[in-house]
């Protein structure tokens, strides 16, 4: 019998090995097949890689960003990369949103034929997503989350787009999210080494401006056993990695704490599953 599939859609290079890296590693070491689709080119993204001229890498990053993709798939064992073609929006409020070319401003209509084509193809029994604010609020993000939704409706739907291949049902979506209270300990946990946090270390869990609350978390998927491949992978995006990145001034020890466990709100399943989930392949034969 064919081996399950996971399917991840993210907006640009790099988030698939921050958000889901370790499921993708884990995944795929246990013989699932994986697959990542990447939303746009991310060509707006900072150049902040060592030894990295801005000014003569700036034409040619889409380029760059598509071969670390590349490496970084090779690292998690999620095949070759699978771009939609979009070009990233930018912060939100920027001029890049106005961009017609921007997948901020797709046509909602054909970027889900799009990628009802690569989940037609792929055939995935899991698909994973962003959280409504697509994990932080960036525009591609939450335009990520949408296009995956309904995408995952319509490949179901013969009828919709036959021209992208032949139906297939997803049987598990989640949206991939952090529980507002990990964020939290991992602020003050970097604040207690006097170390940064990406949202400073608000007073009340409630104020912590991302994330969901700890009761709508349906699945919590220990990735310490791949940390390992999931830190080869986002090593891999060097373009996005400067010596100031966040990511990187993680202590070592305190990796496993911050980035060993990716958390998930099941959207809806076909198959019965545990209230409280561990495994996002789990209920599949
Ligand atoms: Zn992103």
């Amino acid at each position: 019998m064919r081996p399950p599939g996971l399917m991840a859609v993210h907006a640009h290079p790099d988030d698939e090995a921050i958000s889901t890296g370790g499921v993708l590693a884990a995944a795929a070491e246990r013989g699932a097949r994986t697959a990542v689709v990447t939303c746009t080119g991310g060509e707006r993204g900072e150049i902040v890689g060592e030894g990295m001229d801005p000014d003569e890498v700036r034409p040619r990053l889409a380029e760059v960003r598509r071969a670390e993709l590349e490496r970084a798939l090779d690292r998690l064992g999620a095949g070759p990369p699978r771009l939609l073609g979009y070009v990233d929006s930018g912060m939100m409020g920027t001029a890049d949103n106005d961009d017609p070319r921007s997948f901020w401003r797709a046509d909602v209509d054909e970027a889900v034929g799009r990628l009802v084509a690569e989940v037609r193809a792929f055939e995935p029994d899991v698909l994973v997503t962003y959280d409504a604010y697509g994990g932080y609020g960036h525009p591609d993000h939450i335009q990520a989350h949408r296009i995956a939704l309904l995408a995952a409706e319509a490949a179901a739907c013969a009828p919709l787009y036959p021209e992208a291949g032949p139906p297939w049902r997803v049987a598990k979506v989640y949206l991939s999210t952090l529980p507002k209270r990990a964020i939290l300990e991992g602020a003050r946990a970097l604040a207690a080494r006097g170390l940064p946090s990406p949202f400073g270390v608000p007073e009340r869990v409630e104020d912590v401006p991302m994330g969901v609350a700890d009761e709508e978390i349906t699945a919590a998927v220990d990735v310490g056993t791949w940390l390992e491949a999931k830190w080869a992978a986002l090593q891999e995006h060097r373009s996005q990695l400067g010596a100031d990145s966040f990511f990187l001034n993680v202590p070592a020890d305190l990796r496993e704490a911050v980035f060993g466990t990716e958390w998930f709100v099941r959207h809806r399943s076909d198959v019965a599953t545990a209230p409280f989930e561990r495994d996002l392949l789990e209920g599949l034969a």
